[in-house]
């Protein structure tokens, strides 16, 4: 028997503020800027839990939590991934990998980078090598090499037994 499989796409870009630090997978990295954002930002945990909801059609993160409930404030991202990992576990699915572009002209994501890849991998329930990021600069043009914004994309694979 086949097993079913479905890939979804996940994006987001979030202003550039004032003040560190920054979060980002989950992760506090220090730098002298963070993410403007209802929640806490963390535009790669959003990106992955819209590409995660969208795989399984299952809705996407800003009608799970809209910015206009207050109980979103600040909210962790973490649980906002945690929820929608639950809420495509009862359907059956279970995540194969996930591939992401950080999009960002500064910090350096390297040395971060294999923590974001482990917390990625335990909130995703994976094996450490069914996770990549890697990151791409602006080369010094448009919003993100002006250091306006980070932007992330990325692409995740579902499947269940048919
Ligand atoms: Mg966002």
């Amino acid at each position: 028997m086949e097993p079913s499989i479905r890939v979804g796409l996940g994006y987001d870009l979030h202003r550039w503020e004032a003040g560190g630090p920054l979060i980002l997978g989950g992760v506090e990295i220090a730098h002298e800027r963070h993410l403007a954002g209802h929640s806490d930002a963390d535009a790669l945990l959003h990106a992955v839990t819209d590409a995660v909801l969208g795989a399984a059609g299952e809705g996407d993160i800003g009608e799970l939590f809209p910015d206009t409930d207050p109980d979103n404030r600040g909210k962790d991202s973490s649980e906002m991934l945690g929820e929608a990992m639950s809420r495509v576990a009862r359907r059956g699915w279970r995540v194969i990998n996930l591939d992401c572009v950080v999009q960002t002209q500064r910090p350096k994501l390297l040395p971060f980078r294999e923590a974001i890849r482990a917390n990625l991998a335990t909130l995703l329930d994976v094996p450490l090598d069914r996770v990549w990021i890697k990151a791409k600069t602006g080369e010094g043009v448009g919003s993100i090499g002006r250091e306006e914004a980070l932007a992330v994309q990325c692409v995740v694979l579902l499947a269940k037994d048919a």
